[in-house]
């Protein structure tokens, strides 16, 4: 028996001869293919962006966070909405379903989007906080992909330029707490994991 296994063995670990390469033919080569770049669509995507210039705006602020918002109206609607002076309402920025984004006031002046409010303790949040919407109503519709990419974008390229931090990030339903609904929890979770993801990059 010790003698059949020890013969086995010894056969396994005999050395195969490689086998004899083939002498590969000639062949004529293919036109060389142009190497394709692999990009992540979602680190490299960038939206496009419209500026316009909301009357319903005033007097200067320096940014300390932003406010998530929803419309509850159309993107088209909302912006056109926004640039008339007898809505008395504005975003610093509204985002279409497919990431594309009109800026409306500048980050420097105070738009008019939170209304009674508070965070941190602090009343009156469109004197310090930038406001950004989506359109639609958030809590009877997840918002998109694009959406959730580009106001992360958005976000994210203004907490870098105004250096302040995701608890900076918060919205309308926390700052006007039983006034106003937006944005749903869903909404809220979709755009911060998402520029927790970006700002690790
Ligand atoms: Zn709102």
């Amino acid at each position: 028996m010790m003698d059949w296994i020890l013969k086995m063995l010894k056969k396994l670990l005999e050395v195969k001869p490689e086998p004899i390469k083939e002498i590969e033919p000639v062949i004529t080569p293919e036109p060389i293919k142009e190497i394709e770049t692999v990009i992540e669509p979602e680190a490299m995507k960038t939206y496009k962006e419209i500026k316009r210039n909301s009357p319903n705006s005033s007097r200067t602020m320096t940014p300390q966070g932003i406010i998530l918002h929803h419309t509850a109206g159309s993107y088209a609607g909302s912006v056109a909405w926004c640039l008339n002076p007898t809505a008395k309402v504005s975003y610093h920025c509204i985002v279409n379903t497919n990431g594309e984004r009109t800026v409306l006031v500048p980050d420097n002046v105070r738009a008019w989007h939170a209304g009674v409010s508070t965070f941190n303790g602090k009343s009156s949040c469109n004197n310090f906080m930038l406001g950004v919407s989506v359109s639609g109503n958030t809590n009877a519709r997840e918002i998109t992909e694009d959406e959730t990419n580009s106001v992360a974008e958005w976000c994210v390229r203004k907490m870098k330029a105004y250096n302040f931090g995701i608890d900076s990030i918060t919205t309308h339903r926390h700052v006007s707490a039983g006034r106003k609904i937006d944005v749903d929890e869903r909404a809220e979770k979709k755009i911060k994991d998402k520029i927790v993801e970006l700002l690790k990059k």
